[in-house]
């Protein structure tokens, strides 16, 4: 694994920016080159790889890039910095599908629909406060563009992207480097935890589990069905009448489409937030599984040759592992538990949900069902996902015997 420097970004901050329609036009079609750059460079490199094997980084591709901007408009007409951070960005999601500890898959191609993004080095953008609530950013070939601060930076940006969440909202989300020291230890009982599919998370002191509320209500998700019904329909439409244009309708539908997502990810967000922080908070250490996402979420489509079974059961598992944000649980708990001086621990997974939190017999016959948990040595009974966050603070706890507690734990 890559070591960060010692000035890295160390937390983000997002803040709502208002450009004005002008500016929010440009940004839109830098949005859009942005992703074909991307769509481009991901291209080129799974191409050169496939001749050669061999696989092309940003330094190599920042050649071909020079030479792309001196023949086409509408790559010249970036920021001439944010090119090459889409290269290094790619760069990182390379990395990051090459780490077998991170959930990320390969990169991606971003289709149409995607969200725009721009990002931009941190030497490239400046912000000036103006008041307590408004601030200015500086952005090359735009001009300044008002952002609202709810809360101050609090340190060095050390990267910055601007965003829209496709219901025509703009943000601007700013990698910081804050340089605060980890805070001392907490003092507070330790927890395991485990973050079940249907139920947001059950720790090991607490008798029911935290359930993650519904992200939309009834009436939001009928409206979400009855709007993509129409789109489907308009898309039909549109590609008898116009040749594949999209009517203004369509766009609209697309419009609330978004809408009502950007939402639901807004609730989910919420919810991950106050999970983690009081996780950290409120204990002085937290354990958790060691788990890898990508293999659990891995396409329930199978391969064309061995199409698997189940499908439309993986499909919804899936959907429910991501609507629970394992990634982002982990990350965010990552930098929050130092600051409230707790330590998170990830322990390996294996057979957590066939050992007894009791005796520590291990056997796949206890887990009677989905949700129940029987020892078949001691006769132990539990809830199954209680009983697996017992586990893993266990193993936790006995690996911390072995060793000495805080130190190298993570
Ligand atoms: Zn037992």
């Amino acid at each position: 694994m890559r070591r960060r420097s010692a000035d890295a970004a160390d937390t983000g901050r997002r803040y709502r920016l208002y450009p004005t329609p002008a500016q929010a036009e440009r940004l839109k079609v830098w949005g859009h080159t942005c992703r074909a750059v991307w769509n481009l460079a991901l291209e080129q490199r799974i191409y050169v790889y496939s001749q050669r094997r061999k696989s092309l980084r940003a330094d190599e591709q920042c050649r071909y890039l020079t030479r792309a901007r001196h023949d086409i408009d509408w790559i010249a007409d970036l920021p001439s910095q944010t090119p090459q951070q889409i290269l290094r960005r790619l760069d990182q999601a390379y990395d990051n599908f090459r780490n077998a500890g991170h959930p990320a898959g390969f990169p991606r191609f971003k289709k149409r629909g995607a969200r725009l993004s721009i990002p931009f080095p941190a030497q490239a953008v400046r912000v000036t406060e103006i008041s307590r609530k408004w601030a200015t950013l500086r952005i090359p070939k735009l001009g300044e563009v008002r952002l609202r601060i709810f809360r101050p930076l609090g340190g060095s940006i050390k990267h910055a992207t601007i965003r829209t969440d496709g219901t025509g909202r703009w943000y601007i989300s700013f990698g910081v480097h804050t340089g605060q020291s980890a805070a001392p230890p907490n003092g507070l009982p330790p927890v395991g935890v485990d973050f079940g599919v249907k139920q947001s998370a059950f720790l090991s002191g607490e008798v029911k589990p935290r359930m993650m509320p519904p992200s939309l209500t009834v009436g939001e998700r009928r409206r979400l069905r009855g709007l993509e019904r129409r789109k489907a329909r308009q898309m039909r439409r549109a590609g008898k009448e116009t040749g594949n244009g999209r009517s203004a309708r369509l766009r609209r539908t697309v419009r609330e489409i978004a809408r009502l997502k950007a939402r639901q990810a807004r609730r989910r967000l919420d919810f991950t937030h106050k999970l983690t922080t009081d996780l950290a908070k409120n204990h002085g250490l937290v354990v958790i599984e060691d788990l890898r996402v990508k293999d659990m979420t891995r396409s329930a489509r199978g391969t064309a040759g061995a199409p698997r079974r189940g499908v439309a059961r993986k499909a919804g598992l899936n959907r429910a592992i991501l609507d629970n944000l394992p990634g982002e649980r982990r990350r965010q708990l990552a930098y929050k538990c130092p600051r409230h001086g707790s330590v998170l621990v990830a322990v390996e997974a294996a057979g957590t949900s066939q050992t007894c939190g009791v005796c520590h017999h291990r056997d796949p016959a206890s887990r009677t069902d989905r949700d129940t948990f029987v020892c078949t040595a001691c006769g132990h009974f539990d809830d199954a996902d209680h009983n697996a966050s017992v586990v893993v603070l266990t193993r936790a706890l006995r690996r911390g015997r072995a060793r000495t507690l805080p130190q190298g734990m993570r």
